[in-house]
This record gives C-alpha cells, sequence and structure tokens, in this order.
C-alpha cells in the first residue's frame, strides 16, 4: 500500500468555494475560504457512508454477493467501493456536468485508488491508518486488486476502464460457471439497473 502522503496529487475542489486545492497540504486550509482541507475529506467520506448514499440498494445487493464470493466482510466490500466512488468525487468540480464525472469513472487508476484507500484510513485512524489497514485485510494491495476484479465481473466497477486494465481484467476470461455470475442470475433486475447508472 502507499504511505499517506501529505500533499494532495490531484484535483480537489473545496467544498465551501470550489478553488482547487491541488497541490496544496491535507492538514493546511483552503487559501480563498480558510476551510480546513481536512473537512472535505471527511464531509465526502460521511456523506459516501451514509446510509441512503447515492445508488441505495441495487448496489448493496451486488455488493453482497462479492462479499459473498471473497473472503472479506460487506463491511470491507463497502469500504473499497467507497474509496473508488470516493476517487471520482474527489477530482468532480461539484459545478461541472455529470458528463465529467462519467468520464473520471473510466480514467481512474489503480494506484489512484490505493491513494484513496489510503487517505480513507488516514482520515477515520491518523497515525494507527497502516495497523488499521491490516486489521481490515486491506493492507496487501493483491487483496484490494482481487476485490476489484469481482467487483468488475459483478459490473459494480466499468469493465472498460483503466482500472479494469490496471488490474488486468482486459485480458482476463470469466468462466460462465463462475460462482458470481450464477449469484447475479438470481439477481438480474439489479444487473440491469446497475448498468444503466454505468453506461
Ligand atoms: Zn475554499
Amino acid at each position: 500500500m502507499p504511505e499517506y502522503s501529505n500533499t494532495i496529487k490531484h484535483d480537489l475542489f473545496c467544498r465551501k468555494c470550489n478553488f482547487n486545492l491541488k497541490s496544496k497540504d491535507k492538514d493546511g486550509v483552503c487559501p480563498v475560504c480558510d476551510q480546513p482541507i481536512a473537512e472535505n475529506y471527511l464531509l465526502l467520506i460521511r456523506s459516501l457512508q451514509s446510509k441512503n448514499a447515492e445508488h441505495g440498494v441495487m448496489y448493496n445487493r451486488s455488493l453482497v454477493n462479492v462479499a459473498a464470493c471473497s473472503r472479506l466482510s460487506l463491511e470491507d466490500v463497502h469500504l473499497v467501493y467507497q474509496c473508488f466512488n470516493l476517487t471520482v468525487k474527489l477530482r468532480t468540480n461539484p459545478n461541472d456536468h455529470q458528463l465529467h464525472m462519467d468520464n473520471l469513472i473510466h480514467q481512474i487508476s489503480f494506484e489512484q485508488l490505493l491513494d484513496a484507500l489510503t487517505d480513507v484510513f488516514y482520515v477515520l485512524y491518523g497515525n494507527e491508518y497502516h495497523e488499521a489497514l491490516t486489521e481490515h485485510g486491506l493492507a496487501n494491495e493483491n487483496t484490494i486488486r482481487y476485490l476489484l476484479t469481482l467487483m468488475a465481473i459483478a459490473n459494480i466497477i466499468p469493465t472498460k476502464s483503466q482500472l479494469a486494465k490496471d488490474i488486468g481484467f482486459d485480458a482476463m476470461i470469466v468462466p460462465n460457471n463462475h460462482p458470481l455470475l450464477r449469484l447475479q442470475e438470481s439477481s438480474q433486475a439489479s444487473i440491469h439497473e446497475l448498468r444503466c447508472v454505468y453506461h
């Protein structure tokens, strides 16, 4: 897993005034409105953790299926999925058109997602973040890669994307009898809804 870095290396738009905080320190304040920069991370993490988070029930059903096929708990599967969303949201200008976000969803890299995971754990656990990652079984990049592969099979993350490429999904042949596909069959409606959201 990447080490926590205190510098913001990507677009991050202040939730209060929309200023781009790229290259600023995460423990600093927004130079325009004085809002502590860490607040932006907290606000986003809270909004993603909310029970009413966007997409709702259909995602939950698919995430339960993914958790059932992995050795991780539903909570951890949720966490990684939220990090994917966070990676996109952090880079999106709240004033921009939805189209921008749709493009970003396909451009996010594996490395960027790992950075977001490190950031989330740092915000939640401070200097103990690495121990917390280990406790959650998420300290190993191969575990994350495996989990993302399951999410791609379940169509939760886009299969034609930088992320899918980075984890080698584009070169992978998924067997027809993969247990996740059988589980998904029993909830076809939800998969259809998922495609509508992402494509
Ligand atoms: Zn600001």
